[in-house]
């Protein structure tokens, strides 16, 4: 009585990567998961670039900043200069609805 242990192979070792998913869409060219984060410890420095386009955002970071922290300070950003933009473009809303 042959006892076969049918070994699959086991390509799965226990090791998590401890890189995080730091991938986002990007606000400029509208790509998705084309912005990567990168968190500077050492220089408590966060930049958040695009791959596709090339723009970026740095910050300051601490042990406590993550990625969409710094992806979320970059949005903000880009909204308060949208802003700035906006009041120069001024929406045509059709609104003479009554006849
Ligand atoms: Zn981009």
């Amino acid at each position: 009585m042959a006892k076969r242990k049918s070994r699959k192979a086991k390509a799965a070792p226990p090791k998590k990567a401890s890189k995080l998913d730091t991938a986002f869409d990007c606000p400029f060219c509208n790509n998705r998961a084309s912005v990567e984060c990168t968190i500077d410890l050492k220089h408590l420095i966060a930049v958040v670039s695009c791959g596709i386009c090339k723009e970026s955002y740095s910050t300051s970071a601490n042990a406590l900043t993550e990625p969409i922290d710094v992806y979320s300070e970059w949005i903000d950003a880009c909204e308060s200069v949208n802003e700035g933009v906006d009041t120069r473009r001024r929406r045509s809303c059709d609104d003479d609805d009554d006849f």
